[in-house]
Formats: C-alpha cells, sequence, structure tokens
C-alpha cells in the first residue's frame, strides 16, 4: 500500500502525492515518546555517515543523529530538512523530532571509507544534543563508534550544556585524532536569546558547559553565529560574548553573518513581525533574491569579529565557515 501525503505544492486535502525514499521510511515510523510540545519518532537509516561535496564548507564527512530540532531557534537555516520527509509545516521541524536507528555494526564499515587527514563535523544541520539526546544516546553511540578512526578531524557544533557530559569521549578520541568542540553563544542577554533560541539552554549554561570541558582539556571555542543584523550585531554584543567564552576558558571564536533560506525566512519573518517590526521591511528587501548577504555588511562584521578576537585574545577557529547550503547563494545587494 503506498505511503501519500497531502499534495506540498497545493496544500489541498485531496491531492495526494506518493510518499517515497525517506519521506516514505518517516510516514512509516512510530511514535515512541510524546512530551507535550514534542513527539519522538524513529527513522529507518541507511547511512549514518554523509558524503560531503559543498565547496562552501572543508568538511568530508557530516554525520546528524537527529532530524528537527526541538531547540526552535527562530533564525533555524536547517528547517528545509524537514521538506525530504514532505513535512512542510513550519512548526513540524521542532515538534517531530526522528531519532535515526542505531547500528553499531554498519556504522564501522561506513568508517571504512574515511581516511586519515579527513574532516567529520557532527551536528552540521540539527543540534546533536537536543533533548533527545537524553532518551536514545545516539550522540554518544556515534562518538563511541569513533574509537576506532585514526588520524581525522572531529568537529561537533552544539547550544546544549548536555555536551560536558561527553568529555571523557572527546578526550579518549584526542588521543589519536583532532576533536574539536564548538559551542554556539549568540548573545549572553538571555532575554534576547529566549525570544530567538526560545528552546535552547540559556547563554549561562551554555558557557558553563564550555567551561567544564576546558577544564576537562577539551579543545572548545565558542561561536556567534549567526550574527543576527541590526539584532545581535553590535560590537558590544560580539564582544561581551568574545570576552565571557574567553572566561569560560574557551580557545576559538568565531561568528558568520546569518543566511535565510525560504524555509527558514517562513519563520524568520514573521517572527520579526511579530518582535522587531521596524526590522521586517529592511529584511525583507535585503533577503529577496538569495539567502546570503555580499558585499560591505558581511564584511565587516568579519573585520569586527577578527578585531574582537584580538582584542580578547582568542583564536580562529581552524574550519570557520557557515553550514553548507542546499542551493548556491545569490548575490546580494547591502541593505543593512
Ligand atoms: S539548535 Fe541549531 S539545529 Fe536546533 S533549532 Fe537551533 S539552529 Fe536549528
Amino acid at each position: 500500500m503506498p505511503q501519500l501525503a497531502i499534495s506540498p505544492a497545493s496544500g489541498r486535502p485531496g491531492d495526494l502525492v506518493r510518499l517515497v525514499g525517506i519521506a516514505r521510511m518517516a510516514a512509516e515510523s512510530s511514535v515512541l515518546v510524546e512530551k507535550r510540545r514534542v513527539e519522538y519518532r524513529n527513522l529507518a537509516t541507511r547511512k549514518w555517515l554523509n558524503r560531503c561535496q559543498s565547496e562552501r564548507v572543508p568538511f568530508d564527512w557530516t554525520i546528524n543523529p537527529y532530524r528537527g530540532c526541538e531547540f526552535a531557534c527562530k533564525y533555524c537555516y536547517a528547517r528545509y530538512t524537514h521538506d525530504f520527509l514532505e513535512r512542510h509545516d513550519p512548526a513540524a521541524f521542532e515538534t517531530e523530532i526522528y531519532a535515526k536507528d542505531w547500528n553499531a555494526v554498519d556504522f564501522q564499515e561506513e568508517l571504512k571509507s574515511v581516511k586519515a587527514g579527513q574532516i567529520i563535523a557532527i551536528g552540521t544541520a540539527t543540534d546533536p544534543y537536543q533533548p533527545a539526546e537524553r532518551r536514545f544516546l545516539s550522540t554518544q553511540n556515534v562518538l563511541e563508534g569513533l574509537a576506532s578512526v585514526r588520524g581525522v578531524s572531529i568537529c561537533l557544533t552544539t547550544k546544549s550544556s548536555l555536551v560536558s557530559r561527553d568529555a571523557a569521549l572527546f578526550l579518549a578520541l584526542a588521543k589519536h585524532n583532532h576533536v574539536h568542540v564548538t559551542i554556539t553563544v549568540t548573545t549572553t542577554n538571555r532575554s534576547l536569546a529566549r525570544l530567538t533560541e526560545p528552546f535552547a539552554p540559556s547563554p549561562e549554561m551554555r558557557l558553563k558547559a564550555v567551561a567544564k570541558l576546558a577544564a576537562s582539556g577539551v579543545s572548545v571555542g565558542v561561536m556567534a553565529s549567526p550574527i543576527l543584523p541590526l539584532i545581535t550585531d553590535s560590537e558590544q554584543n560580539l564582544l561581551a560574548v568574545a570576552q565571557a567564552a574567553k572566561n569560560a576558558g574557551a580557545k576559538q571564536f568565531g561568528a558568520y553573518v546569518l543566511f535565510l533560506q525560504p524555509a527558514a525566512q517562513r519563520v524568520f519573518f514573521p517572527f520579526l513581525a511579530e518582535r522587531f517590526p521596524e526590522h521586517l521591511a529592511r529584511y525583507q528587501r535585503s533577503f529577496r533574491d538569495g539567502a546570503y548577504l555580499s558585499g560591505v555588511y558581511p564584511e565587516k562584521m568579519r573585520k569586527m569579529v577578527q578585531d574582537i578576537r584580538q582584542q580578547v585574545g582568542l583564536l580562529s577557529r581552524d574550519v570557520e565557515v557557515p553550514p553548507p547550503p542546499s542551493d548556491p547563494p545569490a548575490a546580494q545587494m547591502l541593505l543593512f
């Protein structure tokens, strides 16, 4: 019996499309746990390691243990990944979380394709330490599975304080590989973070995780990405994040400017209309023709971040590039 869903093109209940591939697997998955706001589902998975071919990023492989992310950041670029599951309702990305089925034997088979010198990035699309990790331990399984690799770079990015749980695993991996953890802190302003990243741990909790990892000897840095034009792009804000990162024991600091693909715009623009209506028209003009800004503004922000690094005494990240877009960016005029 073929799986059918309402056509995303028409949105009319009568127009059904046949589900294939991962969308079909998602439709066939069973609900494992239902919390008040979020539903957890399992997702049959053929591959854990995804070959990264994008020229925008230096990663050779990416691993994302979860689909969807209940941290629900208003600017999240990964919302488009739920489109592959034929889940087009913007809320589904934050409320239907899919945990990929773990298979340790298959994962070891996949790792045979990884060569020394290559980079494996964990958490390039969704947060590997979102609340689902407490239940499914998928990221912990990955880190334990990676114990067999030698001479590779392993980078992990998260907003979750849960990451400090795995300090011992990072240290064990670092005996044979280059391991680096990045914790994202876009602002030290708790109220602002609550608006833009409503269900993520507070900036204080994330900085405590930085401190715990650093104290354990794990190489840890802080990224203030994405820089939200007119909202978190002041020198005062970025300096405060860098200073707090330094105080917590981070070695690196970086930040790149927001990019907004259509799936992200569908959530971010209504958010602006509600919370920052004075900025809405400017954002709409700036992102009208594409997801990326170019020109004077991103260059100005790049220079500001560089100056702050020098001022505070932090290094640049080894891998300081935005995550891969699904499509090449369109050139933008400076409007900010
Ligand atoms: S933590 Fe990352 S993946 Fe999760 S909603 Fe926020 S930006 Fe998206």
